[in-house]
C-alpha cells in the first residue's frame, strides 16, 4: 500500500514537473519585453506627422498653440530640443501638457514665462511637475510688483520641489546658438515699468535666413525701447504682443519688424475685444498675412532656413 503511494506520488511528481518545464519553456520563448504601442500616435493633433516622434525634425516646427484666450508658442528644433514660451491658462493646463506630450515632446530644454500673468503662465506648473525642464527664463520683477496670484505661487513651488532655478530673461541674452538656429532675448530692457506687460521677455529666433519674433504681452513702452536701442527687429514671422490688443503692434514697432506673416492669439468671442480693429487694419494695410488662432485654432510654421510653410487649422489644446 505504501509502496503503491509512493509510486503514485512520484507519477504525481513527474507529472508536475514536466508541467512547470513546460510553463516555463512557453514563457522562456517568448520576448522578454513586448513592443509597446505608443498612445500617442494615436492621439496626436492632426497635421502631426509621425516623423516627430522621438526623431529630430527635418524643419524647424513653431506651433502657435490654440489656448484659447491665451498665448503659448511650441518650437521643436532641428537638434530634437524644444523651446516653451508661455503656457496658456490655469483651465487648460491638463489638455496643454497632453497636447504637448502627444506630440511626442519628452523634455522641454528651455522654458519661458514671458511674464507672470495667468493667460501665459497658467499652464506652467503642470509642464513644470510633468516634463524633464532644461533652462527657465523669467523677466526680473520689482517686488513691488511681484504678484501673489495663486497661479503664480503654483508655478514658484512646481519649480522649487524639482529644485530648478529661474534665469533672468533680459535683452542681450543668448538663449541658444546652434548655428543654425538661434533663440535671443531682445527685451526687456528696463528694470521698471508700470505694468506686468511691458516686462514680457521678447526673443527673436533665427533660422537661417528666417525670423521668428515673440514678444508675449509687451506694450509699445517695450516696442519703443526695442527701436531706440536700435536692435535689427526684422522678422518674417511677428507673433502680435498683447493678442492684438491696441497697446501693442504700434505703426513704428511694425515698421521696423516688417513681418510677411503675423500670427495673433486670442480667444473666440474674448472680452477684451481682441484683436484690436486697428492692429489688424495696420497689419493689412502693410500687406502682412494675419493668422489668429481664434479662427484658425493651432497654426503651424515650418521653416527650413530658407522657406517658411504654414499649416492653420490643426487641432486645438482647448477642447
Ligand atoms: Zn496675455
Amino acid at each position: 500500500m505504501a509502496r503503491r503511494r509512493q509510486q503514485k506520488y512520484s507519477v504525481l511528481t513527474s507529472v508536475l514537473v514536466l508541467a512547470v518545464l513546460a510553463v516555463l519553456t512557453v514563457f522562456g520563448t517568448r520576448p522578454r519585453t513586448e513592443p509597446v504601442s505608443r498612445p500617442a500616435a494615436q492621439s496626436a493633433p492632426a497635421g502631426a506627422q509621425s516623423s516627430q516622434k522621438d526623431a529630430k525634425p527635418r524643419e524647424t516646427q513653431i506651433y502657435y498653440l490654440d489656448v484659447g484666450q491665451g498665448d503659448s508658442e511650441l518650437i521643436r528644433l532641428k537638434t530634437g530640443e524644444n523651446i516653451l514660451i508661455d503656457a496658456g491658462t490655469p483651465e487648460t493646463a491638463k489638455e496643454l501638457a497632453d497636447y504637448i506630450e502627444n506630440l511626442g515632446v519628452k523634455k522641454i530644454d528651455y522654458l519661458i514665462a514671458t511674464h507672470p500673468h495667468a493667460d501665459h503662465i497658467g499652464g506652467m506648473a503642470q509642464i513644470v511637475s510633468r516634463f524633464p525642464i532644461g533652462k527657465i527664463y523669467m523677466p526680473r520683477i520689482p517686488d513691488s510688483q511681484i504678484p501673489t496670484t495663486e497661479t503664480y505661487e503654483k508655478l514658484l513651488t512646481a519649480i522649487d520641489q524639482k529644485g530648478l532655478k529661474i534665469t533672468a530673461g533680459r535683452a542681450g541674452v543668448t538663449v541658444l546658438d546652434s548655428g543654425e538656429e538661434k533663440l535671443e532675448i531682445l527685451a526687456p530692457n528696463s528694470a521698471k515699468y508700470g505694468g506686468l506687460n511691458s516686462y514680457s521677455v521678447v526673443t527673436l529666433l533665427t533660422i537661417g535666413e528666417k525670423r521668428f519674433l515673440f514678444t508675449g504681452d509687451a506694450e509699445s513702452d517695450s516696442e519703443k525701447e526695442m527701436t531706440a536701442k536700435g536692435y535689427d527687429l526684422r522678422c518674417d514671422v511677428l507673433k502680435c504682443g498683447h493678442h492684438g490688443s491696441s497697446t501693442s503692434t504700434s505703426a513704428a514697432f511694425l515698421k521696423a519688424a516688417r513681418p510677411v506673416a503675423a500670427v495673433i492669439s486670442c480667444g473666440v468671442d474674448n472680452d477684451y475685444g481682441h484683436p484690436d480693429k486697428e492692429v489688424v487694419a495696420r497689419l493689412q494695410k502693410a500687406g502682412v498675412a494675419i493668422y489668429r488662432t481664434d479662427r484658425q485654432k493651432t497654426i503651424l510654421a515650418e521653416c527650413d532656413g530658407k522657406t517658411i510653410s504654414f499649416t492653420a487649422g490643426l487641432k486645438s489644446v482647448i477642447q
